[in-house]
């Protein structure tokens, strides 16, 4: 390489490299996708609710019991209620040596094919496995707020394929994970590739708290290999989840949940845990009423824009989706002494206002904040007439001092 070639070779590196960076600055920089936001607004509180509910009935589900197996096929059937086919359904079953004998169990893995890297796969999970109690925190909170994101995702075509996968034996040490990479992503031929493993575990959240933050872990351990990715990776969760949803994030190491035989594989990770724990898991009390609703609702809708980032979910509503129907209005607490919150949200930013009226349909109270202060009004029922744009939503508020 002569003298003026390699000036030459230099002045184009340079400006390979200026790209590569241009392109790593644009490669991160996510920037708001009204549709992501549209469809992460599509969790709703009732649906969050009724998983739960259903979650807790199903009891105790110990790894190798019937109700492990009930569990199994209640996840089962609602991915067949969202329009999964039994052909993207698939269990794994695997078995470990429990000290006396062998306990077998199976996780469930169902399978979105993506449109640009079908052989790509975003793996999006949690276990459903529980031990001592109905474990609607650990991890009745992590598979309802999956079941919300596969739900939603259903018919929004992605350019990675995403795989849910619903773990068991977890709570005996991260049987069903570890059995999964051995059994399935390693004896793949070629070996599986995984883009990012995004784990949800105990995202249920302290009761009583006001749980406005979420973790968002990274591997700091393990393998050295994979830490500056996940590093990356949860950075982009972070964002998404201030994106499309209401909470605040913070950083955690990830540990003890199944995305460690991953990240002991040698892949990417990442995950949701809640921030103010509620330290109720492993115990009969880890139930509905100790876990905040509204905060798995808040994660799951994080959840819904975070695998439209990592999957590349197209960014323009498909005829077959829900379109902004959907609207989440709440209206709390109910009843109040004094203070009301109105909270929605609106991908278009119309205006909105907020009306109190009484039951003979009195005008008592009209304002454009989402917080008020009614202690002016009397002790009773009054209706609250939400407009936003050109849409009406109704809810009845009571006043109670
Ligand atoms: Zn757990």
């Amino acid at each position: 390489m002569g003298q003026l070639s390699f000036y030459n070779f230099m002045k184009k590196n340079r400006i390979l490299t200026a790209l590569c960076l241009l392109g790593f600055v644009l490669g991160n920089a996510q920037s708001y996708i009204p549709t992501y936001a549209t469809r992460a607004n599509q969790v709703t509180q009732t649906n969050i609710n009724t998983l739960l509910q259903e979650f807790e009935t199903l009891g105790v589900k110990k790894t190798g019991t019937v109700a492990n197996d009930n569990a199994l096929q209640w996840i089962k059937n609602k991915y067949l209620g969202f329009g999964y086919t039994a052909s993207q359904i698939q269990e794994n079953p695997f078995s470990y040596f429990n000290g006396t004998g062998t306990t077998s169990s199976k996780n469930l893995i169902i399978t979105k094919t993506g449109t640009l890297y079908p052989n790509t796969f975003v793996i999006i999970c949690g276990h459903f496995d529980t031990i001592t109690g109905p474990g609607v925190d650990d991890n009745g909170s992590g598979t309802a707020a999956i079941l919300e994101v596969a739900r939603i995702l259903q018919s929004v075509p992605t350019e990675y394929s995403i795989k849910f996968i619903h773990f068991s034996g977890e709570e005996q040490g991260l049987k069903g994970s570890a059995a999964y990479v051995n059994d399935v992503v390693n004896a793949t031929s070629p070996k599986m590739n995984i883009k990012l493993v995004f784990n949800l575990d105990q995202v249920g959240g302290k009761i009583g708290n006001n749980n406005n933050t979420i973790y968002c872990d990274q591997d700091q351990g393990g393998l050295t290999s994979n830490n500056a990715a996940s590093q990356a990776v949860t950075q982009q969760l972070a964002t998404c989840t201030t994106l499309y949803s209401p909470l605040l994030t913070a950083f955690d190491p990830a540990y003890s949940s199944d995305y460690i035989p991953f990240e002991q594989n040698g892949e990417v990770i990442t995950g949701f845990y809640e921030y103010v724990r509620g330290y109720l898991e492993h115990t009969a009390n880890d139930t509905l009423v100790n876990v905040d609703k509204p905060y798995v609702k808040n994660v799951a809708m994080a959840a819904v824009g975070a695998a439209q980032h990592f999957a590349v979910a197209q960014t323009t509503l498909s005829t077959t989706e829900n379109s902004i129907s959907d609207f989440d209005v709440q209206v709390y607490p109910i009843p109040t002494p004094s203070i009301l919150n109105v909270d929605f949200v609106d991908t278009k930013n119309q205006k909105f206002e907020f009306q109190i009226l009484d039951m003979t349909g009195k005008l008592m109270l009209n304002t454009t904040k989402k917080q008020m202060d009614i202690s002016s009004l009397d002790n009773g029922i009054y209706i609250g007439k939400l407009k936003i744009g050109d849409r009406y939503f109704q809810k009845k508020i009571i006043v109670k001092k």
